[in-house]
């Protein structure tokens, strides 16, 4: 008998892998974070002494969904948003908030968004936290991550750029860079990447220097890229190079920067993210909600570019909720193109697992396979939205929601147990977030902004139009 820490017994495996393999009445081995063994029940029952084991009867397991862009803070700001395109929403909601998140904001903020990511069976998020005079945020956010008990990615957010809309002094790019190297020296590369803005939030010079210290310290780049027509106007007025071109012209881009929208590529620019081996985070339901566009997924997969998929920020979404991205991930291309073949089931559930590792430059986990992280969750699908299941990636996709998530494992700990947190009180973060959210608008001043909302959309409609 071979000692394993967890032992799951029975159900249906859906492992993810390129050749499509499932397996009924499965058994699944953890030994630390690691799958050690998985196979048919028949084969596995009996050679494995576990610490633990798990009844999966009737249960699907799936390997964990992974989302690609998300902005964790922006929990406290879920409907003061609404029905603003993003420019506007920029001003309304999320930008007059910065200045007002202190550590304890970020860090329940975070705490709330990975519970409901674990409840919607994601097992590891990019956060893109903002660029914030106070760096204690940051190790606020890594320890809601640890204390959840998520795999987090920080992306710190850099800035050095007076953008239009942008009416709080930030620190020079310098200390920001020097903050970076606190974090990635504390936290590790594969923790902490370097984050700016978008190309309008920067400097060309400050590119370049995210770029040198990116490649000197072996660290990761994520940015926002032409997720609406602004990006591009203004790449080409101080530029004179639309944002995609004008990054290859700097030799910004590579197989190490990950693209969030990408909403308004032209056919040149997804060439030239393939042939830099760029990532994109496909995150349809923030593109839907700010009426940004659809972005052209199916190209880019055609052209191999390594796409994820991503919740996007609550304040845009107004969730973290990774089983509803699938399902309207799935279904914009088909409405885009009209076609409703173009973009399938098993396309989208690949985006949010072994695509969105792939984007964070990670082939250590997102199928299910022995080696990989033992990242996954156990899917009861005994719902009146789910049953009868023909087919588990289908009913995954199409046929879901939270309470079908029964139990999630993150790197081979139980951190939600039959339906229950493990590592933090979950009453306890609900109420505060609550308490702090209400502060937080009392502070920024977006419950008033809010209100005189309607004049501020037109105006800004016939602008991008
Ligand atoms: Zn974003």
């Amino acid at each position: 008998m071979t000692a394993v820490d967890l032992l799951i017994l029975g159900g249906t495996i859906v492992t993810a892998r390129p050749d499509g393999l499932q397996i009924a009445d499965g058994a699944l081995a953890i030994r630390g974070a690691v799958i050690e063994a998985l196979g048919p029940r028949a084969a596995l029952e009996g050679r494995f002494a576990a610490a633990r084991t798990l009844h999966a009867d009737g249960q699907i397991l799936f390997p964990g969904l992974v989302d690609t862009h998300t902005h964790l803070y922006q929990t406290l700001l879920k409907g003061l948003g609404d029905d603003l395109p993003l420019m506007e929403w920029l001003d309304a909601c999320t930008l007059p908030s910065i200045p007002h998140l202190t550590m304890r904001m970020c860090y329940v903020a975070a705490a709330l968004g990975c519970i409901e990511s674990l409840r919607s069976g994601c097992t590891t998020l990019f956060d893109y936290t903002v660029d914030h005079p106070d760096t204690s945020v940051y190790d606020a956010t890594l320890k809601a991550f640890d204390d959840v008990g998520i795999q987090g990615v920080l992306g710190r957010g850099l800035r050095d750029r007076q953008a239009p809309n942008v009416r709080f002094e930030f620190p020079p790019l310098e200390a920001q860079l020097v903050d970076c190297a606190r974090l990635v020296d504390t936290y590790g590369a594969q923790r902490v990447w370097l984050a700016p803005g978008s190309t309008w939030a920067m400097e060309a010079d400050g590119l370049r220097a995210v770029r040198r210290m990116a490649t000197e310290r072996g660290m990761r780049i994520s940015l926002h890229t032409d997720e609406v027509l602004f990006d591009s106007q203004e790449s080409l007025r101080r530029f004179g190079l639309r944002t995609v071109p004008f990054l290859d012209s700097i030799d910004f881009l590579g197989p190490d920067v990950l693209h969030a929208h990408c909403v308004k590529l032209s056919e040149a620019d997804c060439h030239i993210l393939a042939r830099r081996r760029g990532a994109v985070s496909y995150n349809p339901v923030s593109n839907m909600y700010l009426g940004s566009g659809v972005p052209p997924i199916p190209r880019l997969l055609d052209l191999g570019v390594t796409v994820g998929l991503g919740a996007d920020g609550a304040a845009s979404n107004n969730s973290q909720d990774m089983l509803e991205a699938l399902k309207i991930g799935a279904l914009l291309p088909k409405v885009a193109a009209r076609d409703p073949a173009i973009f399938t089931a098993g396309d989208a559930l690949r985006l949010a697992t072994s695509g969105g590792a792939a984007a964070l430059g990670r082939d250590d986990f997102g199928t299910l396979e022995v080696g990989k992280r033992a990242d996954l969750f156990i899917f009861d699908p005994r719902y009146a939205k789910s049953i009868p299941v023909h087919d588990p990636i289908s009913t995954l996709v199409y046929s879901s929601g939270q309470p079908n998530v029964r139990t999630t494992v993150v790197g081979g700990k139980v951190v939600l147990d039959d339906r229950r947190i493990v590592g933090v009180d979950e009453d306890a973060i609900l109420r505060e977030a609550q308490t702090l959210a209400e502060q937080l608008a009392e502070l920024a001043g977006t419950r008033a902004r809010l209100e005189g909302r309607w004049e501020q959309k037109r105006s800004r409609s016939e602008v991008l139009d």
